[in-house]
């Protein structure tokens, strides 16, 4: 076993061969190290035996005794058979029942006379303490490893058995801890993680005798909590070496006297935000320090971002550089170019629009002009990453609703800007509308700086948001009267319900006529993803226009709507659906400055988790506090789309629960590049191998 290695398939170990390795395989164990991974899902106290008479009627006991007699009967009047083994002891007799078995093999394996240990739960049954398909291990007086101590189960499959998986151990734990596991000193803090990982392996697998069991079962004891600090320290050493080498990065100065900057703000119709303040002179620290910016914008939609993109481009265009905003949608950066374009010619500066459907002979007039420097802020989609595209002088790249692009895409508009001046990175500014937690935000955006837009503009009351039940159906009904009196607006919302687009449809079509007898003073209109597009748009354009008052749509047309006269949205089934969707449901209203509501009908049939959903976004409209509350609720996975956003895998490791965990490896990881911040010491020449070998790739390590 001298060659065993962390990689090394997991048919190598001793006892388990090309049989047992294809079981295995099924639950993703296929290598040594990941055997060492397959952790126990729960651990059974065998500390405690008894015997019949203190045997508790209770869940997951242990009793020894022997076997008296196996006799098979049926089971009452039906074919079923049971076979039943009554076992014995000094102060009594308890019954086991199999009502699937092997008769032959259960008859040799416990024939009378051999001292049994059964594990279940207990039952009275017939004057009898009972057990229904118990764990059983004949005792061995010799070999007493699965008692008297807590024993270990494994999550199984078909024709693999927990006693086949501890023999692995019994045969494998110690290879595996002295070869495999690799651990560096240095990982471990001054603090809490001074346990080895070895030794924390160790005890996961087999547990001392006077642990406590719940914490283990819990996954949550000393020794899972050095696992999972490993699994972080690891991460966070990647995040943190890949800021330090962009922050190597040289880029251009950009030191503004902003009188550009002094003069649109004066075009603004509005006064800027605290929030959007600060994260302007952020960036306008970040401008002038002649290291490439990295930073992340992050806030609800509406929160204003896209000012202090432009307001910040106006920085870099009046130093004589460039701008391009990338946008994930031709829509997206339509809407980009038509707010900004009406700024140009006070501001004396060009913009343009570069689309896909736009004509060869102007493409190559953009693009000329481009490369000639006369363009100062170019718009588009991923379309600016093409090779023909050539800047002047780019100094400062925006990406908006970065999470769209994916992490591939990230890393390769950096490589595809083009450069006169050969080492020179652009400043980068990501924009997110999507908030994320700060827990998690360290494990995605480790590597970047954040900004964040937390406060909505002045002049927006928050919205008022409440449940209602089907019985409640007509008191909301006059709360709507009355703002549909006032000259507002309603959206009424049938969220698309997984594979049932034909239902949505009728429930919402049934709603529209219900809705017209409801509020006969009022028009309703109707859109849906089954309409021509011609026909939603003469709809939407009613609605825009104030003509129509109340709006029935499914969500299929739910994005792009910005109409700051609806000051209602109902959103019907609201018990079906996840928090962001409704958060973001909810953002179509409070767009003026009129009081807006959210009205949530939800029915009675509701799971604990839905009426907490709805609980939430009756106490808060903070989309920072629901996006925690979510990925809570969801886990870090299912909240982002790991795949997409990057957010990493881990074993066991839990961002939400194990916060305190990802902080201390955080810690422990930037004392150890602070002194070696390319890991070139010797003493960290592990360290690195292990960082790269897990997060290498994913994070791009070798490329920065
Ligand atoms: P997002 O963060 O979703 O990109 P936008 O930048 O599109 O948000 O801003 C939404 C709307 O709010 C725009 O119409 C914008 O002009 C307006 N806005 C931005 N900042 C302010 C502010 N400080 N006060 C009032 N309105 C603002
Ligand atoms: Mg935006």
């Amino acid at each position: 076993m001298s060659e065993l290695q962390p990689n090394t398939p997991v048919q190598y170990l001793k006892g388990v061969g090309p049989h047992i390795a294809q079981l295995l395989n099924k639950k993703s164990v296929y290598t040594a190290w990941d055997m060492l991974f397959y952790l126990p899902v729960k651990y059974v106290d065998r500390r405690k035996i008894h015997n019949s008479h203190t045997l508790p009627i209770d869940k997951a006991q242990t009793y020894l005794g022997e076997v008296q007699k196996i006799s098979q009967h049926r089971l009452g009047r039906t074919k079923r058979k049971v076979l039943e083994i009554t076992l014995s002891d000094e102060s009594g007799q308890v019954k086991i029942s199999f009502f699937k078995f092997n008769e032959s093999y259960l008859r040799k394996k416990y024939a009378p006379g051999t001292k049994v240990l059964a594990f279940g739960d207990v039952k009275a049954y017939r004057g009898f303490k009972s057990m229904v398909h118990p764990e059983m291990d004949v005792w061995d007086e010799d070999h007493q490893d699965d008692v008297a101590k807590i024993v270990p189960f494994y999550s199984l499959t078909e024709g693999l058995y927990q006693r086949t998986i501890r023999r692995i151990f019994e045969k494998n734990l110690e290879d595996l801890l002295g070869v495999v596991v690799d651990d560096p000193l240095s990982v471990r803090d001054e603090g809490s993680v001074q346990i080895s990982l070895s030794d924390a392996f160790r005890n996961v697998h087999s547990p001392v005798a006077d642990s406590r069991i719940d914490e283990f079962n819990e996954q949550r004891s000393p020794y899972h909590q050095r696992i999972i600090y490993d699994e972080f320290f690891y991460l966070q050493l990647g995040l943190i070496s890949k800021r330090y080498k962009q922050s190597q990065k040289k880029a251009f100065e950009i030191k503004s006297s902003k009188t550009l900057y002094g003069k649109a703000l004066g075009l603004l119709p509005f006064k800027l935000t605290s929030h959007q303040e600060e994260a302007l002179q952020e960036i306008e620290n970040d401008f002038a320090t002649g290291v490439a910016m990295n930073r992340m914008l992050q806030g609800d939609v509406g929160s204003g971002k896209t000012i202090v993109a432009f307001l910040s481009s106006l920085m870099a265009i009046e130093s004589g550089y460039q701008v391009a905003l990338m946008a994930p949608t031709e829509i997206l950066a339509e809407q980009h170019f038509k707010n900004l374009f009406s700024y140009e010619e006070e501001l004396g500066i060009r913009i343009e629009l570069l689309k896909g459907s736009v004509k060869a002979a102007q493409r190559k007039r953009i693009l000329y002009d481009l490369e000639q420097g006369v363009v100062n802020l170019l718009i588009g989609t991923h379309a600016l990453l093409t090779e023909d595209v050539i800047f002047r002088d780019l100094g400062f790249v925006i990406i908006d609703e970065q999470h769209r692009f994916g992490v591939e895409q990230r890393a390769q508009l950096k490589n595809k800007t083009k450069y006169k001046q050969g080492d020179i990175s652009p400043h980068l500014l990501f924009m997110s509308a999507t908030p994320i937690p700060r827990s998690l935000s360290m494990c995605v955006y480790g590597d970047l700086q954040l900004s964040l837009i937390k406060e909505r503009p002045k002049g927006r009351k928050p919205i008022t948001t409440k449940v209602f039940r089907e019985k409640q159906r007509n008191k909301m009904y006059t709360l709507i009267q009355q703002e549909l009196q006032k000259g507002r607006q309603a959206y009424f919302v049938y969220p698309l319900v997984e594979e049932s687009e034909k239902l949505d449809l009728k429930n919402a079509t049934l709603m529209h006529q219900e809705l017209e007898k409801a509020f006969p003073d009022f028009k309703v209109g109707l859109v849906h993803g089954k309409m021509k597009a011609a026909d939603k748009e003469s709809v939407m354009t009613e609605y825009k226009a104030g003509e129509i008052s109340i709006l029935v749509a499914t969500t299929v047309v739910e994005v792009g709507v910005d109409v700051p006269n609806s000051t209602i949205m109902v959103i019907e089934h609201a018990e079906r659906f996840g928090l962001a969707q409704l958060h973001q449901l909810r953002g179509r209203v409070g767009r003026g400055s009129e009081q807006s509501f959210c009205f949530l009908m939800a029915s009675y049939a509701q799971s604990e988790e839905s009426r907490f959903r709805l609980k939430v976004m009756e106490d808060t409209n903070d989309g920072f506090v629901i996006a925690e509350e979510d990925l809570k609720l969801r886990g870090p996975g299912e909240f982002l789309g790991t795949k997409q956003s990057g957010v990493p895998d881990f074993r066991l490791a839990q961002l939400v629960k194990d916060g305190h965990l990802l902080k201390a490896a955080k810690k422990r990881a930037e004392i150890i590049l602070e002194q070696d911040p390319e890991l070139q010491d010797p003493k960290h020449q592990k360290l690195k191998a292990i960082m790269m070998e897990r997060w290498g790739k994913r994070l791009d390590l070798s490329l920065v």
